[in-house]
């Protein structure tokens, strides 16, 4: 698929149209149901926002995101669009209402095409635990695409689309950006509304983008970001406008933190051969480098999965059978045995474990020993941060210890699967944005990506040095 830049501006100069290139989209993912990247695919609502998109090129006044081809994670709400979460529990669920982002995404011409598969509720690494079946890596072998939002990182990597979101509370846009070759961005919390997003752990969930190449979501990030009235976590600050920042030149001197190399003890010896090697050109291009020290690094991926899952048990307590989604048919009246058994049939085996966990973890016995221990280990790693960035423009590290892995390698063994997000959980314990873009590829040719992270709210920042890193590294 050409890029949206080359679409734009030969749908400017009327060499192509958007109904043409929706079409072709729409084709293109038949083609590649394989994949199973698309869970709901949208085609006469995509055709009808085509039509219109057309128009305004014709008459000469494209919007920010006219004409560009968009998929959605399924765990964003779409109005009258079938919203799943990848679980039996939502399967026929359809919204009333739309996420804000998808408002907006409207409001500057983008064209929705579909919905995307993910790991149920957005827990995963591996875009295995869906309830309609595991997202295939594009290079196929077995591999999976990462999660949990493989779907559309795959939509991407495919070029099936020009752009997807994902939804971040651990890495699951920045990881399967990683394993797939394409570039995944989480910014700031509360600088893009989550109104609409189906809340899996509220302190740490951030809606993310998913595009082949920094300019593309740093035009989608401007169109979608600011302040948003129905969603009270959003900061007090209007949209971004990232896309005029990037095209500055890369600064004469600029400082990168960097974590010590026992930290990076568990990386494959591939990842770390592209770490070290586009270290040195960045030291190269006029880098300073300087050692970073974020306490407790052992201690973020138990921090996550506890206060990840004890959130999770909360907001997923509202799906009982009763209000929405999937009720199990039961033999007698027992209202009780009926939110039970809805539960027990709904739900798979990780949501089941995470909310047991959560449950656990918050119960008054163990509060103290967990879940409040948690709370301060949080605080350490956004102190840890602070103390960076007053020293750092960048943290640079992998995004994941791995290249992508097989089908079946980590799912009999959660801990394994909860250690591939290593990297990228204390961004979400912090709050702070970070992006993966493509940085190599391992010795059998899998993709590899390496991670920005700045301090918050210097989203715009980040993606202007992601920008040009991305230059000097592809
Ligand atoms: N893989 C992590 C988890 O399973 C992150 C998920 C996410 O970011 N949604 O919780």
């Amino acid at each position: 698929m050409i890029s949206y830049s080359t679409f734009r501006i030969a749908a400017q100069n009327g060499t192509i149209t958007t109904t043409d290139s929706t079409r072709q989209v729409v084709s293109e993912i038949e083609k590649q149901k394989h994949l199973n990247a698309f869970l709901t695919v949208c085609e006469s609502e995509a055709l009808a926002q085509a039509a219109t998109s057309d128009k305004h090129f014709a008459t000469g006044s494209p919007r920010l995101l006219e004409g560009m081809v968009i998929a959605l994670k399924d765990n964003i709400s779409t109005k009258g669009i079938r919203t799943t979460c990848a679980s039996k529990m939502l399967e026929n669920f359809v919204p009333v209402y739309n996420a804000t982002v998808v408002d907006r995404m409207n409001a500057h011409g983008g064209i929705i095409v579909g919905k995307t598969n993910l790991d149920e509720f957005a827990m995963g690494s591996s875009n295995e635990n869906s309830a309609f079946g595991a997202v295939e890596h594009p290079l196929g072998d077995n591999l999976v695409p990462g999660g949990s939002s493989g779907g559309s990182t795959v939509a991407v990597a495919a070029g099936l689309v020009h752009v997807a979101l994902g939804s971040d509370t651990g890495g699951s846009v920045r990881q399967p950006a990683a394993l797939c070759g394409v570039v995944g961005f989480k910014p700031t919390y509360g600088r893009i509304s989550r109104y609409g997003l189906v809340a899996f752990a509220s302190s740490l969930d951030q809606i993310g983008i998913l595009a082949s190449d920094v300019s593309t979501t740093a035009r989608f990030f401007d169109a979608i970001s600011g302040i948003d009235e129905r969603d009270s976590t959003t900061a007090e600050l209007p949209a971004t406008q990232s896309l005029a920042m990037i095209e500055q030149p890369l600064l004469r001197s600029f400082t990168v933190a960097v974590l010590p190399d026992s930290e990076l003890a568990g990386c494959d010896a591939d990842v770390l051969k592209v770490y070290y090697s586009r270290l040195e050109i960045l030291r190269q291009n006029g880098a300073t480098i300087i050692p970073a020290e974020i306490p407790g690094s052992t201690a973020w991926i138990p921090t996550y999965y506890i206060l990840a899952t004890a959130e999770a048990s909360s907001n997923l307590a509202r799906f009982d059978g009763v209000r929405y989604g999937f009720r199990a048919t039961v033999g007698d009246d027992d209202e009780d045995a009926m939110i039970v058994r809805s539960r027990t049939q709904g739900f798979g085996a990780e949501v089941k474990r995470r909310i047991m966990l959560g449950t656990y973890v918050l119960s008054s016995g163990y509060y103290d020993a967990y879940y409040r221990k948690a709370q301060k280990a949080r605080r350490l790693v956004l102190n840890g941060y602070n103390d960076v960035f007053t020293k750092a423009d960048i943290l640079f590290l992998p995004t994941t210890p791995t290249p992508a892995f097989k089908r079946g390698e980590k799912t009999a063994d959660p801990v394994a699967m909860y250690l591939s997000d290593y990297f990228t959980v204390s961004a979400n314990l912090a709050g702070i944005p970070a992006i993966s873009i493509p940085a190599g590829t391992s010795s059998e040719g899998l993709p590899i990506g390496m991670q920005l992270q700045a301090k918050s709210f210097d989203d715009e920042r980040l993606l202007y040095f992601a920008h040009h890193f991305y230059q000097l590294f592809n």
